[in-house]
């Protein structure tokens, strides 16, 4: 055989061999992923927890909220996601009746990095009782915002597993959110006067049910502030986050647990939702049930949110800016 053609041979040879192994090792890893994702039914268990009648709605003070704050911090502490102050707890007066805010912590595995903060969060307080209907008065909140709790939930859990994070997370459960924003309003200005570096605030609302019809999974409030809704889907090459213009006329931006930290730190701090007026009936409403939820939708959609964060969370610069 000719030298040259035998040193082609070879070459030729080495290159499948890698290519091979190349493409092994991404379907190995792909495997490994889908193995690793937020299982639907971790999901379903800790939603239909939340939104069991046992709870009775987890109105502000109620022993229904204490029963979920303390699945909420047997969660975190199964997933070695510690307390950020000396408990889990971050408590406050709403209006005469006493309550808290869950606050657990992810430390950044980034020297320099670990001092800038991300928050997910979500408001798990509802209203408690409502109108009754055939009987029922208990307003479960499955979708406001059971969905969105077991989101940071699932989350705190995901992180905690991978634990690769460079900044540093905190999972945030807040309360007395349905009094008006009491919790976050708490918290907000706590970390301010503690001087917090935060770098940009997630918050989740009512992403139990898919929007009517849309090219994208979910919507941002305050879609125009910032770049966050474009950098997520960057992140994870697909077009997740969209703008909804009915959140802009109604001023969704205002109305969740977002705006006091927006207030306070003036970065971006904005609510993921999928609630778009008309895809669920029972805003607020007895039938607000885990029955009605979406869970594939959900399981999905916190998947998603999970590589985005994960990217934001270590990302070398502060991509995501408010414009
Ligand atoms: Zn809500």
């Amino acid at each position: 055989m000719n030298r040259y053609i035998y040193l082609l041979f070879i070459f030729i040879f080495c290159l499948s061999c890698k290519q091979h192994t190349r493409a092994q090792s991404k379907s190995e890893n792909s495997e490994i992923l889908a193995a690793d994702r937020v299982q639907i039914s971790y999901v379903d268990n800790v939603l239909r927890f939340l939104a069991s009648d046992e709870l009775e709605g987890r109105d502000t003070g109620s022993k229904g909220l204490e029963k979920a704050a303390q699945y909420i911090e047997e969660q975190f502490k199964q997933h070695d996601i510690l307390p950020y102050f000396e408990t889990y707890r971050d408590t406050f007066n709403a209006k005469g009746v006493p309550t808290y805010n869950l606050v657990g912590y992810l430390e950044g595995k980034d020297k320099a990095l670990a001092k800038e903060f991300i928050i997910v969060g979500a408001h798990f307080d509802h209203i408690g009782k409502a109108k009754a209907v055939d009987g029922d008065t208990i307003a479960n909140g499955a979708n406001d915002n059971a969905a969105g709790s077991t989101a940071v939930i699932s989350l705190a859990k995901q992180f905690a597993k991978y634990n690769n994070n460079k900044r540093s997370i905190l999972f945030v459960l807040f309360g007395a959110e349905e009094k008006g924003l009491l919790g976050s309003k708490h918290l907000a200005q706590l970390l301010k006067e503690k001087n917090l570096n935060l770098y940009a605030m997630v918050n989740f609302e009512m992403i139990g049910v898919p929007l009517n019809d849309k090219p994208y999974k979910a919507y941002i409030t305050g879609y125009e502030m910032s770049n966050m809704a474009t950098k997520i889907n960057e992140y994870v090459d697909a077009t997740l986050i969209g703008f909804l213009p009915k959140a802009k006329e109604f001023q969704l931006f205002q109305r969740s647990d977002n705006y006091p930290f927006y207030k306070q730190f003036n970065v971006p701090c904005q609510t993921i939702s999928t609630f778009d007026f008309t895809n669920y009936n029972y805003y607020h409403h007895v039938d607000d049930e885990a029955s009605e939820m979406d869970f594939e939708f959900m399981t999905g959609l916190i998947n998603q949110c999970f590589s985005a964060i994960a990217t934001m969370a270590n990302t070398i610069n502060r991509e995501v800016r408010l414009h």
